[in-house]
Parts: structure tokens; C-alpha cells; sequence
């Protein structure tokens, strides 16, 4: 099964650039991309590939939108920094904006997704202290199994993919995980006095699109209003359109009293992100208490503006939903031995791989970006599917088609 994939000259060039003079820190796929364009991404050598990863939901409404390339683009020729020493023309309107967009008192914006939970974390432990009443470091966050919500120091302490977590201890104190989609355990733990609050992804986007039962989100938050302890939801990878709703707590009408965001927030300009939640926990932090030189920049708050106007002017909410089930029927009809399972929501979706080879789902990879498709497994056997949002019926069918072939090779 294994093949022999040659590289052109160009292609090798970037590849050894990157072995040589950059860390090993990911294990990418050898392609070589240099232009995007809506949902296609083009190579070095001018090959054309659907983008099935989408940036990992960051390019949710598509690769080089014009619209927010033009917001970006116009604003980063007037301002694009100024600290947050000073007040700046955008940063109200975007908090204007991203406040009313979502319904909550206030925002906090950071950059990566990582510092949106960091910032998530603290806000939930001032939370505990100065209004919850729990004594002096005592807080505890109830976090699940297969978790993934980033790689700072204090995040993989609560991680259990060793990858991410072994031999970078000591490990930050203060974290519960439980078993994912288990509302007895969340039950269990949450009869801590201590506890003061539960940080999920409404679906476990890393660990191969995990989607918990109907019902889990809503009597999670119930558990957790009833427990005065806050129900903090990760949707950097889930939220913005991605399953078909706004946020993937909306399929269950949870409103989370931290909402984590980031991603998809810029379209894939820059490292945008944001934690809303309402005044009783945002006004524990006072000035000087967290921040971040980058965060609510006059350019990332023009480009996040233009980022989150596309995804409703252009019913991205609506195809997300069809297109995704469209995806699924038609996987599904392909009746293919060498898929196990297919999951997901919206355009969020994986399979699989079933194979006596370890290393199926990475070959199998490898075929369908010879066949013009860009996805990447995840956690050995799962492959995810996460176009842009953009994608259109047809272009669903051709890329149904090239996953047959590429399968048909396996
Ligand atoms: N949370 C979730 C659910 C994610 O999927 C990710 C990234 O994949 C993160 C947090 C971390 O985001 P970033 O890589 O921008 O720090």
C-alpha cells in the first residue's frame, strides 16, 4: 500500500527550507500552497486542491474573501497598532459590534485561540473568588477527556494527548477532567463547592469531531446553573457558521456564560480572538489585570467587523447546514469497507478510517491530495472534513467523488 509520492524539484526546495531551519513541530502534508482563492488553494507548481482543513476553521468563509481582504487591506494603510495605552476609532465599534452580534455585556479581545481560553480561565477564577465566594486558590474547572483548547503550559495541564502534555510538566494545579458526553460524571464532579466552572467544546473538533448526544449541552448547563458554576464554551473551532449555526451551543439553545472565540474570526487575516460574557464576571478584571499589546488592535477589529458581517450576509449559517448534510448522505451512499465511521455536523465532519494499516487515514490523505483534496487525519485513523463554508452543491459532489477514487486506491 505504500506509495512512492515524488516531489518536483520546487516542491522539494520549500520542503527542505522548512527540515532545515524550522522546528519539527508539525508533520504537514508535503504540499507546497502559495495562492487561495475561495475554497481552492493552489501549489507552487500552480496544481489546484479543494481545502478540506480550511486552516482549521479559521477560513470559514473561504480563502481571500474580498470583502474582508478589502476591510484588512484599507485599514492596515491607516492604522493598524496603537497598544491599548491609547483608545483607538474601532475597538468601541467592534465591541459594539460583536457584543449585539452575540447578545452578551462585553468582550475582551486577544489574538490566538489559546489566550481567549487562558483569558476564559482567569475570568472564571475571578469569578469564583470575588463573586462566588470560594476561598483563596481553591477554584477548580471541570474539563472533559479528549480535550483540545491549545498548548500553553497551563492548557496541556489539563490535556490527555501525551503528545501535547509529556515532559513539559510541572503541570498547572486546579483542573477535573471527566469523560466527555457523560452527564452522570459531570453530575458527580460538580458537587464540589469548589468548582467554579466547566470548559467544553460543544463538539471535540481535535479529537475527530466528537458529537455529544442530543440533549448533553442543555442538561450540562442546567447541572451547571443549578451548581452557580459558569458553563464556559470553547467555539473557536466550533462556532462562527461552522455546524450550521452560529455557535454549535445554538443547536441546543445553550447560552454559555463565557463564550471562547477565535479562528474564524478574522477569515483568516490575522490571530483574532474573543471571550464575551456579561458584566458580573468581565468587570472582575480591572486595568492592568490581563491584556495583551496585540489585542483589539484598530486593524484586527476592522478586519473581525468585515469577518463576521460576511458569514450573515452570505447565509453561510444556512449552507453550512445543507452542504454538510449533502456531505454525509453522500459519503454515506459510497457504502465504502474502508470507512468506519462518518460524524459530524454542518460542514465539521470526519470519518473513520478502518485498515489494517497504522497508517491508512495519513495514505489515504496523500491520494486525495493527488487527487486534488487537502485534508489531514487526526489522532492516527480520523480524517477531518471542514471546507469553507462557501462550498456549493456541485463542488460537494466532485470532492465526494475524488474521496471515492482516492478510497478505491487504498
Ligand atoms: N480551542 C479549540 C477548540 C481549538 O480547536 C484550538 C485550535 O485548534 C484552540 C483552542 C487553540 O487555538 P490557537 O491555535 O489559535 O491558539
Amino acid at each position: 500500500m505504500q506509495t512512492n509520492h515524488s516531489f518536483t524539484e520546487k516542491t522539494k526546495y520549500f520542503l527542505d527550507l522548512e527540515e532545515q531551519y524550522g522546528a519539527h513541530n508539525y508533520h504537514p502534508l508535503p504540499v507546497v500552497l502559495s495562492k487561495g482563492e475561495g475554497v481552492y488553494v493552489w501549489d507552487v507548481d500552480d496544481n489546484r486542491y479543494y481545502d478540506f482543513l480550511s486552516g482549521y476553521s479559521a477560513i470559514n468563509q473561504g480563502h481571500c474573501h474580498p470583502h474582508i481582504v478589502n476591510a484588512f487591506v484599507e485599514q492596515a494603510k491607516k492604522l493598524s497598532l496603537t497598544s491599548r495605552a491609547f483608545y483607538n476609532d474601532l475597538l468601541g465599534e467592534f465591541e459594539k459590534y460583536i457584543t449585539t452580534y452575540f447578545g452578551y455585556d462585553k468582550v475582551l479581545p486577544m489574538n490566538t485561540g489559546v489566550e481567549a481560553v487562558e483569558t476564559g480561565i482567569k475570568l472564571c477564577r475571578r469569578w469564583a473568588y470575588q463573586v462566588k465566594g470560594i476561598s483563596d486558590n481553591k477554584a477548580k474547572i471541570i474539563v472533559c477527556e479528549g480535550n483540545f483548547h491549545g498548548r500553553t503550559t497551563t492548557v496541556i495541564s489539563f490535556s490527555s494527548d501525551p503528545s501535547s502534555k509529556n515532559n513539559f510538566g510541572p503541570y498547572a494545579p486546579g483542573f477535573e477532567a471527566i469523560p466527555y458526553n457523560n452527564i452522570e460524571a459531570l453530575q458527580k464532579a460538580l458537587a464540589d463547592k469548589n468548582v467554579a466552572g466547566f470548559l467544553i467544546e460543544p463538539i471535540q473538533g481535535e479529537a475527530g469531531v466528537v458529537v455529544p448526544d442530543k440533549g448533553y449541552l442543555k442538561k450540562a448547563k442546567e447541572l451547571c446553573e443549578q451548581a452557580n458554576v459558569l458553563f464556559i464554551a470553547d467555539e473557536i473551532q466550533t462556532g462562527l457558521a461552522r455546524t450550521g449555526k452560529m455557535l454549535a451551543c445554538d443547536h441546543e439553545n445553550v447560552r454559555p456564560d463565557i463564550l471562547l472565540l477565535g479562528k474564524a474570526l478574522s477569515g483568516g487575516m490575522m490571530p483574532i480572538s474573543a471571550v464575551l460574557c456579561d458584566d458580573e464576571i468581565m468587570l472582575t478584571i480591572k486595568p492592568g489585570d490581563h491584556g495583551s499589546t496585540y489585542g483589539g488592535n484598530p486593524l484586527a477589529c476592522k478586519t473581525a467587523i468585515a469577518a463576521l458581517q460576511v458569514l450573515k450576509d452570505e447565509n453561510m449559517c444556512a449552507n453550512a447546514d445543507a452542504m454538510g448534510q449533502l456531505f454525509r448522505d453522500e459519503l454515506l451512499k459510497l457504502n465504502s469497507p474502508f470507512i468506519e465511521i462518518i460524524r459530524g455536523k454542518g460542514l465539521l465532519n470526519a470519518i473513520v478510517v478502518k485498515h489494517k494499516t497504522e497508517d491508512a487515514a495519513w495514505e489515504l490523505c496523500l491520494r486525495m491530495k493527488d487527487n486534488g483534496l487537502l485534508a489531514k487525519p487526526t489522532h492516527g485513523d480520523k480524517i477531518r472534513f471542514a471546507p469553507p463554508l462557501i462550498i456549493n452543491r456541485e463542488q460537494i459532489l466532485e470532492c465526494v467523488d475524488i474521496i471515492n477514487r482516492s478510497l478505491a486506491l487504498l
